[in-house]
């Protein structure tokens, strides 16, 4: 008989591919094992075993794999289940979500891959544009192929450009096939055995009486073994006893020490394990517990709606001590920017070593080791704290899922498939596991809020701050009259001047919103009008005050600023808007003597990016944080009385029908980092638009009334909750191609579902890297069989496909876009 697999190959196909084996290969493959095959002409990929079976293929020959690269599977069958929903809910393929999923380590691939230097201190201004470019495809993918590098920089040969990104310590190169994981190595020291007798000893200190360095290293070496009774890092000696690396050297090459290695894993913790209790909550916080804890008995998701600073991580903890009591795995799921050091140090306080972090600044090896921990159910991976990729570590018996910050948009990946919203996925999951799942915000998105009114969902709510602390005072400042007052000093108003002044003089801190980073996004000609454009993308380049430059903000090209206009030569280029670069540099000028700080998406790259601002405001060395959204998210400063939106209206005025959802979430969240000591916090909103019914909301805490309203809308426009919708993005280089492609989908959708389908539509940036986009947003009913639909636009995908002169159109599917 002869014996085959099916296996998931790392690229889009839409079927599973069949590999031939031996028979003894049949009886040791498992599902969930890598194995490497080849593929086309000259390819190798890591494959994961999907099944094992005797049917031959139809249409082709197997081929035989080439090797099997593990002993036990790597991924479980609920992973696999979990990934086959991820594939049909969100119209991609398996293998997609298998790229996706794994760490790249797990992935290697015959060609060359090109990596991020994760040490190399990357200066962006002495980048060419091709060097940008693959420098920042490397800020959202861990590694690329040479041809993704000619696909991304559109040119052949890009060997000069990856030299010199070597050269500049951006980028590593990989050659090897199968890379095996490597861990860490932590070098020691000991005493050499031939002087470990206390008399050797004093020998030893005696003849290098003339060899100062020497003997102070020996003796560093002594006390250090008897403070700490541990083995002696090479690093902690060296700075113990001053001395350099040469002298140890020596010492070791003498033979007097003796050097040996420790595995560690990268992801450590080290401070005081775990010694403190949990904290007895409040009734309104063990109210909560206990409705979620009903919640669970009927098997249903549970939404705890508490506001900002009501407590709601200690009733995590509860929830997660109580899961990891019973021998499972926890799972604490956070958007990217809210994975901050403040709360990862807050949950080890308790639970010490059993927690590991999984995050997508984290580098390929500290995710393999995350991984394998998982795997091997170590006790140090019992509960996971991390972004939506942690949805994908092979958990065995999961018990408990937290999705913090539920209503956050950027847990739905946009780019590239799968496009999968975390939390959505989290629910199947859980449901895998038979475990539990909360999903917590002060802010609740209008689908899980509405779930949890029609009983789909069960409900808990704490309306307080812990220790009744007041809800911070919001004060709402009308821009057009200040202007027209004359009361506007630059961007700040007069109220929003006289709050800061008391502030600072309490010694206190403030917060300053605007979301947008850059100095003043659009630089414009007071003479003719135009402003400076991407040749790449329909959109105006953004001016960056500290570079001096106008930047793209979504291909990287970037110019310095113009002199003159481009297009009537007047020198009179002025800027229009304004962003969180110009609003510190006014503040400067306002306030020289006070101490500010900027966090947006340019000043916390890197891995310890954030940490050290927030660190910075955290242990007052800031007195006034200057930030985007970056700054809303589960922040917890204790000296902070006063926030300031500089404006609201970019906010409400984004063309998109969850606009006003999305800003009374963020607003309020922003509010909600004032005042969480016992003094009540205040909060400016500056706006054109002070009487918007948004803004109103927000200053009254009105969610239920944000609800009603934003509900009343969709239910009238057929949005989500009440519809689905799916979006499709077709991309191409030629506009009129495109625009015939979009229309001939859009015909054959509208043939087969009459009403719902919306477009095609230019985007508001409607050509980046040089192709046209167009979308198309089908509306789907709630009661129309989704698996149905979605396997008619696959029909017209099909038909689509025939017609040669659409079939370099990109189709990108978007399910449930938000
Ligand atoms: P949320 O997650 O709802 O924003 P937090 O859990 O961060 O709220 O709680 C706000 C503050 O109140 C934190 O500093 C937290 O340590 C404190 N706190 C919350 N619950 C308790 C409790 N039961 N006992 C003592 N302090 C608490
Ligand atoms: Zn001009
Ligand atoms: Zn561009």
């Amino acid at each position: 008989m002869e014996h085959f697999i099916n296996v998931i190959l790392p690229i889009p196909l839409e079927k599973l591919f069949t590999y031939s084996i031996s028979e003894p290969e049949s009886r040791f493959l498992q599902p969930g094992m890598r194995v490497a095959v080849p593929f086309g002409k000259s390819k190798i990929y890591t494959a994961l075993v999907f099944e094992i079976h005797t049917t031959p293929p139809e249409v082709y020959e197997a081929k035989e794999i080439h090797k099997i690269l593990d002993d036990t599977p790597v991924v479980n069958t609920i992973q696999l289940q979990h990934w086959r929903w991820i594939a049909d809910y969100y119209m991609c393929t398996l293998g997609e979500v298998f790229r996706s999923a794994m760490p790249s380590a797990f992935l290697l691939e015959s060609e060359t891959l090109i990596l991020r230097n994760e040490r190399g201190e990357v200066d962006e201004s002495d980048l060419k544009d091709d060097e940008f470019l693959v420098y920042e495809a490397l800020q959202h993918q861990s590694m690329l192929r040479v041809d993704e590098v000619s696909a991304i920089v559109d040119r052949k040969n890009v060997l000069p450009i990856l030299n010199r990104l070597i050269e500049k310590q951006v980028i590593l190169l990989k050659d090897e096939i199968y890379e095996q994981y490597k861990p860490k190595l932590v070098r020691y020291v000991k005493l050499g055995t031939a002087y470990q007798s206390e008399g050797k000893l004093e020998e030893l200190l005696q003849s290098l009486t003339r060899a100062p360095k020497q003997s102070q290293v020996v003796l560093s070496l002594f006390q250090l073994e008897v403070k700490d009774k541990k083995p002696i890092k090479i690093t902690d000696l060296e700075q113990m006893s001053g001395s350099s690396k040469a002298v140890i050297k020596t010492l070791i090459d003498k033979g007097v020490l003796e050097e040996y290695h420790i595995q560690v894993d990268r992801v450590n913790y080290d401070g005081t394990a775990g010694d403190f209790d949990l904290k007895s909550l409040n009734e309104h916080q063990q109210k909560a517990l206990d409705e979620i804890q009903g919640s669970f008995d009927g098997h249903k998701v549970a939404l705890l709606h508490g506001v900002t600073s009501s407590g709601k991580t200690e009733v995590y903890m509860k929830l997660i001590e109580t899961c990891i009591n019973a021998g499972k795995q926890a799972l604490y799921l956070l958007p990217e920017i809210a994975l901050t050091t403040q709360l990862i140090s807050r949950l080890q306080e308790y639970f010490g070593e059993k927690i590991s972090v999984y995050h997508s600044k984290y580098s390929i090896h500290e995710r393999v080791e995350v991984w394998n921990n998982v795997l091997a159910k170590k006790a140090k991976a019992q509960i996971v704290i991390g972004a939506r990729s942690a949805l994908f570590l092979p958990y065995s018996n999961l018990g408990l899922i937290v999705v913090d910050e539920e209503h956050e948009g950027s847990f739905k990946q946009f780019d590239p498939a799968p496009r999968y919203h975390a939390r959505d996925a989290a629910i199947v999951l859980s449901n895998l596991h038979g475990s539990n799942i909360v999903l917590g915000s002060a802010t609740p998105s209008v689908e899980s809020y509405y779930n949890s009114q029609t009983g789909k969902y069960g409900y808990a709510r704490i309306d307080r701050r812990f220790g009744d602390v007041l809800m911070p005072d919001i004060e709402l400042v009308d821009l057009k009259e200040q202007t027209r007052k004359r009361r506007m000093k630059g961007h700040f108003s007069e109220r929003l001047l006289e709050e800061i002044t008391d502030t600072l003089d309490n010694g206190e801190q403030a917060i300053l919103f605007q979301n947008r980073r850059g100095f003043a996004p659009i630089v414009e000609c007071t003479t003719c009008g135009h402003s400076p454009q991407c040749p790449n993308c329909d959109v105006s380049l953004t001016y960056h005050q500290f570079k001096k430059q106008l930047r793209c903000h979504y291909c990287g090209h970037h110019i310095a600023l113009p002199e003159i206009c481009e297009a009537c030569g007047s020198p009179t280029l002025d800027t229009k808007g304004f962003g969180t670069e110009q609003v510190e540099h006014e503040f400067k000028k306002l306030f020289p003597d006070a101490k500010v700080g900027r966090m947006d998406l340019d000043t916390t790259r890197g891995k310890y990016g954030y940490e050290k601002i927030i660190t910075a405001f955290e242990q007052q060395e800031l007195d006034v944080l200057v930030g985007t959204q970056m700054l809303t998210k589960g922040l917890d400063f204790r000296n902070v009385s006063l926030v300031g939106i500089m404006n609201a209206d970019s906010l409400l005025n984004f063309p998109d029908y969850r606009a006003h959802e999305r800003s009374f979430q963020l607003l309020t969240q922003v509010a909600g980092r004032a005042g969480r000591t016992q003094k009540r916090g205040k909060v400016i909103v500056q706006s054109f638009n002070p009487y918007h019914q948004i803004l109103k909301q927000v200053s009254t805490n009105d969610y239920l009334g944000m609800f009603k309203e934003q509900l009343y809308e969709r239910e009238q426009f057929l949005y989500p909750p009440v519809n689905r919708i799916i979006k499709i993005t077709f991309k191409h280089k030629n506009y009129n191609t495109l625009n015939d492609a979009a229309e001939w989908f859009a015909k054959g959708l509208r043939t087969i579902f009459r009403a719902g389908i919306l477009g095609p539509e230019y985007p508001p940036v409607a050509r980046i890297r040089n192709q046209y986009l167009k979308n198309v947003i089908i509306k789907i009913p709630l009661g129309q069989p989704l698996g149905k639909t979605k396997n008619s636009i696959k029909r017209i995908e099909n038909s689509f496909n025939a017609i040669s002169q659409f079939r370099s159109v990109r189709v990108i599917y978007n399910v449930d876009h938000i």
